[in-house]
């Protein structure tokens, strides 16, 4: 990290026209924690509650998940902390809990394995809940979303667990609840769904996987896989709408806001804040800051107007080069 970016550390995101970018990361591991903090995090967008799922040889009790997630809360109190509910299947194995199938991908992950086994959905959201007590700054977020029932379904189940909670004599406001937009499906649902949740968090990575049919882990595609490609702008686009009508805020959580360029659409298409892997954070900063709003709503309605990725690319780099 040279000098010049370490020395961003203490500045907030803000364009040169005034404009406030909240940028949060996304953690999993332990060593998330230190990193993200020393880079200036604003808040956690992301955090992969998977993991800790996936270095142990069974499910982590409620007591364990508890001590994990408090040390997560802990850290970055007081500043926000996003839990994502257990998202495996897809790509994201637990050895203990195998899941044989020929399209992993189209098939039983994220909110519809917890679903389906409520029993684990709600150790986690009592364990989420009673960590947060005192330090208030959870949030709670549901992956893998394809239909209004799902949120339905799981929201009921929040609500028993903080009722469960509550009886147990813990004192804890009741934590906002988003949705991940990460499914086609999602994305034209998204007026329905903002009206039953807090806030939605646009996933990139698997969002771009399944709008293009590209599997995000296979190299043999990975020219076709492309977080900048016109359906992608369209998608986030309808997204965004949907929560400035609602007045609701919207974030993205994928890779591609960890992208400086790509940051300067997410920017410009009104996202409320950006959640990135911490080692982008800094360059996201810097460039954002060296541009104003209005510029990179110009440069939006260009990109807008083409009609491949590469050519998205190449515009956003020529004109963020003769920017400086
Ligand atoms: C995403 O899909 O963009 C996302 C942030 O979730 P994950 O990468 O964990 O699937
Ligand atoms: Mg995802």
């Amino acid at each position: 990290l040279s000098h010049g970016l370490e020395k961003l550390r203490a500045e907030p995101c803000i364009t040169l026209d005034g404009h406030r970018v909240p940028l949060w990361v996304n953690t999993g591991l332990f060593a998330d924690i230190a990193r993200s903090l020393d880079r200036g995090a604003e808040g956690v967008g992301l955090y992969r509650t998977e993991v800790p799922f996936m270095i142990q040889d069974r499910f982590p009790s409620e007591k364990e998940q508890q001590a994990t997630y408090r040390e997560q809360l802990q850290a970055f109190h007081p500043l926000p902390v996003t839990m994502r509910t257990l998202d495996v299947g897809g790509d994201k194995a637990l050895s203990y809990f195998p899941i044989k199938e020929d399209n992993p991908f189209l098939g039983w992950r994220g909110i519809r394995v917890t679903l389906d086994h409520p029993e684990i959905f709600l150790v986690q959201i009592r364990a989420m809940l009673k960590a947060s007590e005192g330090l208030d700054n959870l949030r709670i977020m549901l992956p893998m979303i394809s239909s209004v029932y799902e949120v339905e379904d799981a929201l009921h189940l929040i609500h028993r667990a903080y009722s469960e909670v509550l009886d147990e004599g813990v004192k804890v406001p009741m934590p906002p609840v988003g949705v991940m937009i990460e499914v086609p499906a999602a994305v034209y649902q998204a007026r329905e769904l903002v009206q039953l949740v807090d806030f939605l968090s646009v996933g990139t990575n698997d969002l771009t996987q399944y709008l293009l049919a590209v599997d995000r882990n296979n190299p043999r595609v990975a020219d076709l896989y492309h977080s900048l490609h016109p359906a992608v702008l369209q998608a986030l686009q309808i997204v965004s709408r949907a929560c400035r009508e609602a007045g609701k805020p919207m974030s993205v959580c994928g890779e591609m806001a960890g992208d400086p360029a790509a940051a300067v659409l997410l920017l410009a298409m009104g996202c409320d804040m950006l959640s990135m892997n911490a080692t982008n954070l800094p360059r996201v900063k810097w460039l954002l800051r060296q541009i104003s709003l209005s510029d990179a709503q110009a440069l939006l309605e260009v990109a807008l107007q083409q009609d491949n990725a590469y050519l998205v690319q190449s515009i956003l780099h020529l004109a963020l080069r003769n920017m400086g």
